[in-house]
């Protein structure tokens, strides 16, 4: 970026006097335009970051335009709602009861919904009301979570305050799903610790692998225990709409909360204004059909991605490829022969590059590098650049 261009993006000050349109018009082209984040192309696959969508960036200014609360009323956003609710609940497999859903500003204000839904029926359940009396002087609530959940989950407990010390991590098992077993004991422990279980989350589609928790145990664990069933789907609910995924996502229709993000798998345009009318038109524009396309076409590059790293000797896969996200590393040492270093340094250098684009995280205790596939427009040519782009970046690090 141009040094002068930085400073004014960070730097600039509040004009005293307004300016006009055109003038406005004319910074974002010169120096806004020239500097996207990279998520619009099709080799970019860092994090879960959607590609503009067509129907987004053509209703996205009429939306502005009308500029809606969708507190109520009858007017055309607070309308659409419902729909929108009602697609996204078909679309997941999700039983959907007139009503029963919001459009929320992004998927971790779902998650306090949900989960401050789970703490105020704990608390009927016990006799109080937290909403009206506040948590003082009652036992504590526990959340389980899953080592792969979602830093979203945290948040939201602490919040609503749970307290971070009673959020409890679940470890996960060798295709990084929550393992039910230890869900159970930790239940039981805090239990006997005279804490109060109330609510479980889990994931369908981490961020780190795209894993599915056993959806169907945990939520026969919830409904033993007593405990609130919450499934972050934000991710990777759509998966299931990939041929022969649906097995995997059986137990999702028994959650009592579900987290979608449609500007996730959907690329439904980020932020939070009007999100409403915007989440219609993409999701109007794409079809159902077109929807299950796009969910197949990028699971399917995942597979083939994942294919062509267990043919290479370079290169190693970390975990089983359940929805659109493959996470591997390279296996050559830098010139100490430490892996996890040089598997820390590629990301960075394989953006500089400016090739493709793609973040790491941990895994099991690993460096790791992951792959996540949004864009209806990568190609297989996209993967072999993908993974030529990240040995050059591997080979600069050690050089
Ligand atoms: C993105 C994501 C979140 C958080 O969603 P925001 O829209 O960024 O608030 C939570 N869980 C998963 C699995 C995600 O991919």
């Amino acid at each position: 970026m141009a040094e002068e261009d930085r400073a004014w993006l960070t730097g600039q000050d509040l004009p005293t006097v307004g300016r006009s349109l055109d003038e406005l018009v004319h910074d974002v082209r010169v120096r806004m335009l020239p500097y996207p984040m990279g998520n619009g192309h099709p080799r970019f696959f860092g994090w879960v970051n959607s590609p503009p969508s067509p129907a987004g960036v053509l209703v996205a200014s009429m939306a502005a335009a009308l500029n809606p609360s969708c507190a109520g009323g009858e007017h055309a956003g607070a309308l659409l709602e419902y729909a929108v609710v009602r697609w996204l609940a078909d679309l997941a497999g999700y039983p959907h009861a007139a009503g029963g859903g919001l459009l929320t500003s992004r998927a971790s204000m779902a998650t306090i919904i949900g989960l401050a839904s789970a703490r105020q029926r704990a608390a009927r359940q016990d006799g109080w009301d937290a909403r009206e009396e506040g948590l003082c002087g009652q036992p504590p609530m526990v959340m389980y979570m899953s080592a792969e959940g979602h830093s979203c989950l945290r948040k939201a407990a602490e919040l609503l305050g749970l307290g971070a010390r009673h959020v409890r991590v679940v470890p996960v098992d060798g295709r990084f799903r929550m393992d039910v077993d230890a869900l159970r004991a930790l239940i039981a422990q805090d239990a006997k610790a005279r804490l109060r279980p109330f609510c479980v989350a889990a994931s369908a589609g981490t961020v780190n692998t795209g894993a599915v928790d056993p959806l169907e145990e945990i939520a026969d664990v919830a409904a033993d225990r007593g405990l609130w069933f919450h499934v972050d789907g934000a991710y990777g609910a759509l998966g299931v709409l990939a041929d022969g995924a649906a097995a995997a996502y059986a137990g999702i229709e028994r959650a009592d909360s579900l987290a979608l993000d449609p500007h996730k798998w959907l690329g439904v345009p980020v932020d939070c204004g009007c999100v409403l009318l915007r989440a219609w038109a993409t999701m109007s524009y794409l079809g159902r059909d077109g929807i299950v396309r796009l969910v197949n076409q990028t699971v399917r590059l995942a597979h083939a991605l994942a294919a062509m790293i267990e043919a290479a000797d370079d290169f190693e896969l970390l975990a089983p490829v359940t929805t659109s996200i493959v996470a591997f590393r390279y296996r050559l040492g830098n010139r100490d022969g430490r892996v996890d270093d040089l598997n820390r340094a590629i990301p960075a250098a394989v953006q500089q590059r400016g090739r493709a684009f793609l973040t790491g995280t941990r895994i099991g205790g690993m460096e790791a590098l992951r792959a996540c596939f949004l864009n209806p427009a990568t190609t297989t040519e996209d993967l072999s650049i993908l993974l030529n782009e990240t040995r050059m970046a591997a080979a600069e690090i050690a050089a």
